[in-house]
């Protein structure tokens, strides 16, 4: 993983918002509980696409914010702004690693702004679930590595490989922009609470079939 200087950017983005804003108002804005926006809630919100970030309208930090503390409070792995009521192409990453999954206090805290996916390579498959989409758990082929650009919280353009793991996350949240969810495209749904998902997963892990060759191939054979 190639990502520079993530670890201290919510303290940053804290300490631009605080020179750019009224902090009392922010304190407002945050002092309600934060909750996904769920399928029973309003399913046309979470299928629209979210707009690109314009930079020089400050009001992104604020939305990081709410994702921040969303995401340190919640064992998500990752979360798109639109699930939180911002229709903004904002994705921010708490967890790309299967090992961390039982830390709670495990935050890599990556914000990718206004990301666009240059190229999609291998193939695997993953059980996933999503804070939006309540039981409903699906088998979901994804890319094995992702070459991407993105800006960062400052508006810097930069460009990344996620492999592994860490890509079925940033594929699943990228469709989450463009109002895709994990429900629509996978190849089997089963509805299952949260503890037996834990105890699936025990036996239907997180499975590699191709680690080179052309993503999008792959996925015309799955779903012939
Ligand atoms: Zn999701």
């Amino acid at each position: 993983m190639h990502i520079e200087s993530f670890g201290d950017i919510m303290n940053k983005a804290v300490s631009i918002i605080e020179t750019d804003c009224n902090p009392n108002e922010l304190k407002e804005n945050l002092s309600f509980e934060i909750r996904p926006i769920t399928i029973n809630d309003d399913v046309d919100f979470l299928r629209q696409r979210s707009k690109e970030v314009e930079f020089n309208d400050k009001s992104y930090l604020d939305d990081i914010k709410v994702l921040g503390k969303y995401c340190s409070t919640h064992e998500v792995f990752a979360m798109a702004a639109v699930q939180l009521g911002i229709p903004k192409r904002i994705i921010y990453l708490r967890n790309t690693s299967l090992t961390k999954i039982d830390d709670p206090n495990w935050n890599e805290a990556r914000v990718l702004i206004n990301p666009v996916i240059k190229e999609q390579i291998g193939l695997t498959k993953y059980w996933e679930a999503c804070a939006s989409c309540l039981n409903n758990m699906g088998l979901v082929a994804r890319p094995y590595k992702i070459k991407l650009e993105y800006y960062d919280i400052f508006g810097k353009k930069r460009k990344a490989t996620f492999t592994n793991f860490e890509a079925t996350v940033l594929s699943h949240e990228y469709d989450h922009l463009n109002g895709i969810l994990h429900m629509d495209i996978a190849l089997e749904l089963l509805q299952m609470p949260k503890e037996e998902r834990v105890e699936f997963r025990l036996t239907h892990g997180y499975e590699i079939l191709h680690k080179t060759g052309d993503y999008e191939h792959y996925l015309k054979e799955e779903c012939k």
